[in-house]
Order: structure tokens, then sequence, then C-alpha cells
């Protein structure tokens, strides 16, 4: 069963792409296209406005990418070469002319439309299924129209598709045990999103057509199903701090633009907003930050010496590979700690440098520097609480102490959802937001790794490196990084402290 698949051979055939014709549509312009005319219409005619992903998007697909790998690994059949497109179609008809099962990347046109399926499987006789590998750990809308837009043209061709099926990571599975791979029935979902299509080509032939762009506004399409990537372009007319920084406005938003209304000081006099709104909407209007002083003080109050700043960084894997972990478990790697005690300032760190299992060596060292009493500061409580209380249910004999620093955890972030707001953060109680407002002269600009995907992708890259230079290099990037996200909280906390706010 886990045999490679074998990649056929190309036939000699002109080097042509349906690409090069820009009314043609593929599977990503047809679901570009349901996102958004726009999109779609640049898409086919300025690719240069599509840059390619950022480090951390690409780390991503890479790992998209090994999960399909495995998955169709599952399988034993025949490969079909991507490109020159017409070739591709031509050898997908050989390989179920002779009788090939399970075909990956078979290839299809209808209609100027090309689609490529994951895995057919050639019942024979025209009869098909139609696997699409996903590497997310549920079905989502967006599948849905993937999977029948590719129904749709092998129909086109006169085939029965007998079942669809989407084939995505099991959230329940725990390496190495049971099955990575979740085989979900998809077929009477496509079924009902198929009497779309024919309406939704029309549209999408008229669009990509057309000699000029088609007038489409920004809207909530533009984060949906996928944050399009032309909004730097379709966006720039949008000020930095606008309507849109508003926490958890919602549809309000887009009823006010339509109306024109984009920057605070444009809204009617009745909007007041929301209680969480209202002190962003005062310090817009005013310019001053709005601070709850005895709210906050008396949530400072409650901090006790000495106290340890923590923040924890995390890796993800799609398929996991130590023992207990789940697909895109975030998997505790590094972490740092500031530790401030009568007003003396220390520092300790711990980072894998290996791709051995990190929670171990991660959770002994962090718990012999947090001692046994004292607050220990993190900024969104959330975050670092789910990846203890993960160890603890992973290694049980960890459980009472890591759930005496559970008890310990106060969470900075809360100062600033509840008792200090300021424009400046624009809507956000981000630490890079909160950050370059109370504490200007710390930035994260002049480090290596300034954020944390990329610090991500960075040590995926060093773990994987033999000792050396560059290895060296990347774990002092990733360490600085870390600490300064601890630093920066013992700064904000010196501010909070300092008893001079305005407000
Ligand atoms: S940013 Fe919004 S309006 Fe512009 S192309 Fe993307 S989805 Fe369309």
């Amino acid at each position: 069963m886990d045999q490679p698949p074998r990649e056929l051979p190309h036939p000699s055939a002109p080097n042509q792409s349906l690409d090069a014709d820009k009314t043609g549509l593929s599977k990503s312009k047809y679901l570009a296209g349901l996102q958004c005319p726009l999109l779609l219409f640049h898409k086919a005619h300025s690719p240069e406005l599509f840059p390619g992903p950022d480090a951390f998007t690409q780390f991503r697909f890479d790992q998209g990418t090994a999960a399909g790998k495995l998955a169709t690994g599952q399988y034993v059949g025949v490969t079909i070469p991507a490109f020159p497109i017409e070739n591709s179609v031509e050898l997908t008809e050989k390989a179920i002319d002779q009788g090939e099962k399970y075909i990956f990347e078979a290839a299809f046109n209808f209609q100027e439309i090309h689609v490529k399926v994951d895995i057919l499987v050639n019942h024979g006789n025209g009869h098909v299924d139609i696997i699409e590998v996903k590497s997310s750990t549920k079905v989502k809308d967006e599948h849905i129209d993937d999977l029948a837009i590719q129904c749709f043209v092998l129909e086109g061709n006169d085939f029965d598709v007998d079942q669809i099926f989407l084939m995505h990571l099991n959230p329940d599975y725990l390496h190495p045990e049971g099955s990575l791979f979740t085989l979900s029935d998809e077929s009477d979902a496509v079924d009902e999103r198929m009497s779309d299509i024919p309406e939704n080509l029309q549209t999408m032939r008229k669009v990509l057509r057309a000699s000029e762009p088609p007038e489409i506004g920004i809207g909530p399409h533009c984060g949906k199903p996928y944050e399009c990537v032309l909004k730097p372009v379709c966006w720039a007319h949008v000020p930095e701090l606008s309507i849109f920084n508003i926490p958890n406005i919602r549809a309000n938003k887009w009823e006010f633009y339509s109306k024109g209304l984009i920057t605070i000081d444009q809204l009617p006099d009745w909007f007041k907003g929301k209680s969480y709104q209202k002190p962003f909407l005062d310090a817009c209007r005013t310019g001053k930050p709005v601070i709850d002083k005895p709210g906050l003080k008396a949530f400072m109050a409650e901090l006790s010496e000495p106290l340890y700043f923590m923040d924890f960084e995390t890796m993800q894997l799609a398929v996991p590979i130590h023992t207990g972990t789940k697909p895109w478990q975030q998997l505790t790697v590094q972490w740092s700690v500031h530790t401030l005690k009568k007003g003396k300032l220390e520092h300790h760190e711990f980072i894998q440098d290996s791709e051995d299992d990190p929670r171990v060596p991660f959770i002994t060292s962090l718990l012999d520097v947090l001692g046994d009493t004292g607050s220990i500061i993190v900024y969104n409580v959330a975050f670092e609480k789910g990846r203890l209380e993960e160890i603890a249910e992973a290694f049980p004999e960890h459980k009472p102490r890591i759930d005496k620093v559970i008890a310990r955890l106060w969470d900075q972030y809360l100062v600033f959802k509840k008792f200090y707001c300021d424009a400046g953060f624009k809507g956000s109680n981000s630490l890079k937001n909160v950050l370059p407002v109370l504490v200007p002269k710390l930035s994260y600009k002049d480090l290596d790794v300034q954020e944390g995907g990329t610090a991500m992708v960075e040590y995926a890259r060093m773990i994987a490196l033999p000792e050396g230079e560059e290895k060296q290099k990347i774990k002092q990037n990733l360490l600085e990084y870390c600490k300064l996200d601890t630093l920066a909280m013992v700064e904000i906390h010196k501010v909070l402290c300092a008893g001079d706010l305005e407000g």
C-alpha cells in the first residue's frame, strides 16, 4: 500500500498552456471568481500583482504538500505530470483507458476549464470517484466549491461521478496511533452546489473577456474565504486609523462604509458603540488615552513578587512526528522568562535546537526557573495556559507542578482589554500594537526575526541544519526575538507602575 506512485512519461506535444489564454478558467481562478470578480480579473490579466507567497505561507503550503504525499501514498497508482497541460489531459485519458485504478493529479478540460483531481478512482465503464486532499483538519465551505467544479468538468467529459470525497487530516489522530486522514463523503453537499455553476461560469467569462476590470468595491468578501492578496491595492484609500479599527465592529462597519463614512470623526454623534468599543472611540475622538485608573490599580494589586514575565514560541506540523501529538498541534519549542525581584532583572531562556521532541526539556527547564511563588505575567493567557495544559496531559508526572504554575498566571493583555485604551493601539491590544505606544524606544525593527510567522519558519530551518555557524546564527536570532517579547512586557509593566499615566 505504501509504494511510491509511478509518474507517466510525457508524450511529445507542443508546450502550450491553457493559462496563457486569459479567458480560460482553472480551479483556482474559479474559486477566486467566487470570492471576487475583481480578483479573478487581475489573476488573469495582472499576474504581476501576485508576488507569490511569503515565507510563512510557503511553509504552510509545504506542510500541506507533505501531508498530500502521505495521503496519495495510501494508494498504488500513477501520477500525471502537471505540464504541459494538454499532455496531462492526454495522459489522463490513456491511464483511464489502460484501466489504472488510482490516478493522481488526473487532468481534464471542459468548456475552457482545466481541473486536476488529486486522486481519481477509476471504477471502469466511465464510473469514477473524486478524492480531494486537504491539509486542514475539517471540511470547509470553500472545499465544496473546489469539489463541485471538478465534478462539473468530469461530468462534462461524460463520466459518471459516483462519489465525491474530501480527505483531510484527522483532528483526533495522536501520533502514531490511528488514521492520519479522514475521508468525508461530500457527494450530497456537492450536488447542491452544482446547479450554481453554469451561471457562475457565465459571469466569470464576462469578467475575463472584458477589457477593463469590473467595478467592485471593498467588502466582507475581501477576507472571505481567504484574506485577499490585493488588499494593499484595493484598500489603499482606507486610512491607517479608520472605522475598520473599531474593536469587534463586524457588520456595522459595512453599513457606515456604504454611506461614505470611513474615519472615526465622520461617524454620526449618535454612534456611541458598545461598552467594549466606547473607550476606543473616546480615545480617537479626544486624542487622549482612556484609562480606568481604579480598575487598573486593583488589577495590578493582584501581582505578587517576584514577577516572572513569560513567553512561549511554538512550532506547528501538519503531520505530527512526536508521540502523542496531533496534526497542526502547537508544539512548545522555546521560552523566555524575565524575572523582576526587588528591582533586579534577570533573564532565562530555552530553545530546543534539534528535531527531537521538545516538550519534556521545555517544561523541566521552565519549571526550574519559575520557582514556587510570585506572579507569572503572560500576554494573552489562553495561549500559554493552553500549551501548559497540553503538556500536563501528555506528561502527567509534571501535572502537579504545571497546575501550580497555571494558578499563578496573570494576563497583561487584560490591562489593555479592560482598563487602558489608546487610539495608537489602532483597535488591537496585541503586544506589537501596544509596545510602540507605551515604550517607543523598544522595537522589533532591528531584529532579524520580527514576528511569530518568521520565527516558526526560521525555527524549522534551524533544527534541520547540522551544527555550524548558520544554525547558531538562526538560534541566536530566535532567542533575541523571544527575549524581546518578555522584555517588552517588563517595560510595559514599568510604565503601568509609574503612576503618572494620563487619563
Ligand atoms: S481586495 Fe477585495 S475588492 Fe480587491 S480584489 Fe480582493 S476581494 Fe476584490
